[in-house]
């Protein structure tokens, strides 16, 4: 399971995140930020600190909000 970060952080990439994160999975992409879900521990940390409110768990997500962690494993090179 995983952090995933989603539509509001579009554009906005305020980076927060990045900063925080223990393990260091957040990767700036084209128009967003990624978490990686292979090394995501689940911590909760870049939630917290999100302006924007774009950072959900992997359970607590929309439907609509799944293709973001399919982004993030393609971005990651997953093979998934
Ligand atoms: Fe990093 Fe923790 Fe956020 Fe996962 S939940 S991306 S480990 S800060």
């Amino acid at each position: 399971m995983a952090y995933v970060i989603t539509a509001p952080c579009l554009g906005e990439k305020f980076g927060e995140c990045v900063d925080v994160c223990p393990v260091d999975c957040i990767a700036e992409g084209k128009d967003q930020y990624f978490i990686d879900p292979d090394i995501c521990i689940d911590c909760g940390a870049c939630q917290a600190v999100c302006p924007v409110d774009a950072i959900f768990h992997e359970e607590d997500m929309l439907p609509e909000d799944e293709m973001y962690l399919q982004k993030a494993r393609e971005f990651f090179g997953a093979a998934e």
